[in-house]
């Protein structure tokens, strides 16, 4: 079969996980039948794309486009395309594709498909290149892949839905958070602040854990009850006992095992957060209490369309910095220091 017709666009990539982002030209297949090619407008920056530029886990091939959170206007539909019309406002987020026929992806959680394909560090299946993300004027996507944006939502500040809006709202559905539980979030970041703002939402008494003294306030405004300084012992032993479930988003090596010790019997602490470097677990947290531990991935297509409908009836967004495509380097190192409220969104109009 012969490859399909590429164009080009412009982007930004990483040559090695040493450089810094650059700018750059890139190709797109020309959209199939299926595809739905897309202007991007905003790109949300997740931790996840630090990760992976810096090869953090190991698996980055280079010249390397991050960006999974994208938000962007209908340019072009194939033929058999049936539900996204041109001019319609889109999202993409981690996934662009997957095997369709596997028990994961019929259950609608193809975040676990063995052949799912990610928005960026997978296979172009058409191309045979590597996929590239939404650090880019435009991406082409399989039209299931493409999710709807609730009309009344800024865009902007839509885009981190996509990814850290999914992968808080999962966790916390899965294990069914709401009236009447003790809820901790660990670590007020891009996940962190939709945790707390989900669950908030969902009834839970919400407590915010974070490292940053700065960030008490508005901890509260986005939905926290009460928030816990990790670094404070007397702070920690207060809460000792008392959680019935605690989301984990901390991007950095940090100690699990205070945490354990922090739920109730039965309780479970579920980790997002994706360290370079492996957690350490002690026995007695977890066997003392039969606690659990649990780990979380993303969220399927039905429940990314059901957390941004949800987002569009409660009026849920995130709260973000809007940066130029050129700021991006300095933003990493920002995001590296915890110092964003909550979001970087990069606004692609800067990208000429
Ligand atoms: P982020 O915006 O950088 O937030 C991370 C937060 O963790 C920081 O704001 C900080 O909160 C806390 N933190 C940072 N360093 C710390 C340290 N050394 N000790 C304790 N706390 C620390 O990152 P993000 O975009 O939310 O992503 C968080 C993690 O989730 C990343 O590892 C990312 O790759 C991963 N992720 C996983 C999934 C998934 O599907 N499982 C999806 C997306 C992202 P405070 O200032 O409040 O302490
Ligand atoms: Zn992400
Ligand atoms: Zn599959």
């Amino acid at each position: 079969m012969s490859k399909p017709i590429a164009y080009s666009v412009k982007a930004y990539s990483a040559v090695s996980a040493q450089s810094p982002l650059a700018a750059t030209t890139i190709s797109r297949r020309q959209p199939t039948e299926s595809d739905v090619q897309i202007d991007i407008l905003y790109c949300g920056v997740c931790h996840s794309d630090l990760h992976f530029v810096r090869n953090e886990w190991h698996f980055t091939q280079y010249p390397a486009v991050p960006g999974h959170e994208i938000v962007g206007r209908v340019k072009a539909v194939g033929g058999a395309v049936k539900k996204i019309k041109v001019g319609d406002m889109v999202g993409v987020g981690c996934l662009v594709d997957s095997c369709r026929t596997c028990p994961d992806c019929l259950a609608g959680l193809e975040q676990f498909c063995a052949g799912t394909v990610m928005t960026y560090g997978s296979v172009e299946k058409y191309l045979g290149t590597p996929t590239l993300g939404g650090y880019s004027q435009s991406i082409v996507v399989t039209e299931d892949f493409v999710l709807r944006i609730p009309a009344n939502l800024n865009p902007a500040a839509v885009a981190p839905l996509l990814c850290a809006g999914i992968t808080t709202y999962s966790p916390l559905r899965h294990w069914k958070v709401g009236p009447g539980q003790k809820v901790g979030i660990v670590g007020l970041g891009g996940l962190g602040h939709m945790g707390v703002k989900f669950a908030h939402a969902f009834g839970a008494h919400v407590v915010l854990f974070t490292t940053s003294p700065g960030k008490t306030a508005d901890a509260l405004r986005l939905g926290a009850h009460e928030v816990v300084l990790s670094k404070d012992e007397a702070q920690m032993a207060a809460q000792a006992g008392s959680f019935d479930f605690i989301l984990d988003a901390v991007s950095a090596t940090h100690d699990l095992n205070a945490y354990f010790n922090l739920l109730k019997r039965d309780g479970n602490l579920v980790l997002v957060g994706a360290p370079e470097k492996p957690l350490s677990v002690a026995a007695f947290p977890l066997i003392m209490r039969r606690r659990s531990f649990s780990g979380s991935l993303i969220g399927g297509l039905p429940e990314t369309q059901e957390m941004l409908d949800f987002c569009g009836q409660h009026n849920i967004t995130s709260d973000v910095e809007m940066i130029r495509m050129d700021q991006i380097n300095e933003a990493y190192e920002r995001m590296l220091k915890s110092d964003v409220k909550y979001r970087f969104v990069i606004d692609l109009a800067s990208l000429k």
